[in-house]
């Protein structure tokens, strides 16, 4: 099969690379001759695990090919997937379908055949009828259908979930469809990986119900942490507590310092602009986008309380930049809030990121990037863990102490223990989590019944 991809980002790119593994012929697209030049040298030109080999096994084989020429790759395409971005729109929070209308018009013109043109960008409801309406306008004469095929993959684990999903959504209006994206998946029956067709509303609508009440449980445990920091509970001990209750489920239900990423805070605000225009407002989801705006920059505030109520003159080391790990991802991640708030109040910040330096020099000013972790730290009052790569997760303390300034550990990610770092004459603080005196006392009680 013939499959084009208009749009080589995170999704394109991955998509691409796994229907090319899949034995289909694709061609990834893209406006950006930047991209497309170091894609078609084999070099990739984002950070996600098992990519690079991917790329480098389908192109060799022939499958996979990269292009600025859109009308060339869709003219001889069965299948045409549309997985530009979907950016908020300045001033409303509305998605804006700016690059989606373009794609549809430049599909239009370049269409031969009877041809599927498949939405895998998160659009609003209602998107696949306006595309169909610009396709059908653009070219009278063209041989389409429009369908909706959400995309759930996750930066960091993406090719293993796009191989792997718990499920593919499907929105068709046309019968015609049904079978020819069944062929695109075939591969994936294998892996018993539930194909579910629905109306193409409803298949638009799954992606946001979905993204929303994943943000929603996130933004529940992080308020439910500072009830327990309040009640001296621990809330690591309250997810796993309900997690185990199959109703709820275990997942994103690590307390933190609120979502970021390129997917939740935009799909979360959009599906409230959606809600509200056709007059059945989404409160549940209105509060989770408020909460969550809170969160980071109450998240400053708890280090600038670790730092005694003022961080001016003040050095603060950041580990963590990307909005999680394994992504070199940057958009919407807390660390811009938090550094943002940080300076703010006076102090001066130090960062470090596996893979997010590159893109971090472009949005952040003011901020001295470290070779490493404790390059970072050197001369810091408190370190903050904001992102939890694995390369933090075994710091050695004994030479973070030598560098730092002052003993002080802000973890934003619960990856530690405070009477491990207290071991270490650490001032700790985490998220959600009895006090390091409670947690201290609490230990020496277990260690006494011993
Ligand atoms: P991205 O910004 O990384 O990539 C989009 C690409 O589309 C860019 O390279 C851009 O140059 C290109 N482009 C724009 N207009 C074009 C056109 N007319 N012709 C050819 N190329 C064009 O975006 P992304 O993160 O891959 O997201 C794409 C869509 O998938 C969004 O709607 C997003 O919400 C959704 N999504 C993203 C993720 C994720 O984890 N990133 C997961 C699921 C769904």
């Amino acid at each position: 099969m013939q499959i084009a991809i208009i749009g080589s980002g995170y999704v394109g790119l991955v998509s691409g690379a796994c229907f090319a593994d899949f034995g289909h012929f694709v061609t990834c697209v893209d406006l950006d001759e930047q991209k497309i030049t170091s894609l078609a040298a084999g070099k990739i030109p984002i950070f996600e695990p098992g990519l690079d080999n991917l790329v480098a096994s389908n192109a060799e084989a022939g499958r996979l090919k990269f292009s600025t020429g859109l009308d060339a790759a869709v003219a001889e395409a069965d299948v045409v997937f549309v997985a530009v971005g979907t950016p908020s729109r300045r001033g409303d929070g509305h998605a804006d379908l700016s690059y989606v209308h373009a794609a549809a018009r430049s599909i239009a013109t370049a269409l031969r055949g009877f041809t599927l043109v498949v939405t895998k960008s998160t659009v609003p409801v209602g998107t696949g009828d306006a595309v169909e309406r610009i396709i059908a306008e653009t070219n009278p004469g063209a041989n389409f259908c429009v369908v909706s095929n959400p995309e759930f993959l996750r930066e960091g684990a993406a090719i293993a979930d796009f191989k792997r999903p718990d499920r593919i959504i499907i929105g068709i209006e046309d019968e015609r469809a049904r079978e020819v994206m069944a062929e695109v998946y075939r591969p994936l029956f294998l892996n018993q990986s539930p194909l579910l067709f629905v109306s193409r509303r409803s298949a638009e609508l799954i992606k946001y119900a979905a993204n929303s009440f994943l943000a929603m449980k996130i933004a529940f445990i992080n308020e439910m942490a500072d009830l327990c920091e309040a009640v001296d509970a621990n809330v690591q001990d309250v997810a796993r507590g309900i997690g185990l209750d199959g109703r709820i489920g275990a997942k994103f239900l690590n307390a933190g310092p609120g979502f970021g990423g390129s997917c939740f805070p935009k799909d979360t605000l959009a599906l409230v602009k959606t809600a509200q225009e056709y007059g059945s407002p989404m409160r549940l989801v209105e509060t989770t986008v408020a909460v969550n705006d809170e969160r980071k920059r109450g998240m400053a505030q708890k280090v600038i309380a670790v730092c005694g109520g003022d961080v001016r003159g003040k050095t603060i080391a950041i580990l963590g930049l990307t909005f999680k790990p394994n992504t070199d991802d940057l958009r919407e991640s807390p660390s811009i809030a938090i550094i943002s708030a940080l300076q703010q109040a006076g102090a001066s910040v130090r960062a470090f990121d596996p893979h997010g330096l590159d893109g971090a020099r472009s949005i952040f000013s003011d901020v001295a990037f470290g070779a490493d972790a404790y390059d970072a730290a050197s001369g810091a009052d408190a370190l903050v863990i904001v992102t939890e790569w694995d390369t933090f997760r075994a710091l050695d303390f004994g030479r973070l102490k030598q560098v730092m300034v002052a003993p002080v550990v802000v973890d934003l990610r619960n990856i530690y223990r405070g009477a491990e770092l207290a071991r270490h004459g650490f001032a700790y603080r985490s998220v959600g989590r009895p006090s390091e005196d409670r947690e201290a006392s609490l230990q020496a009680g277990r260690e006494g019944r011993q």
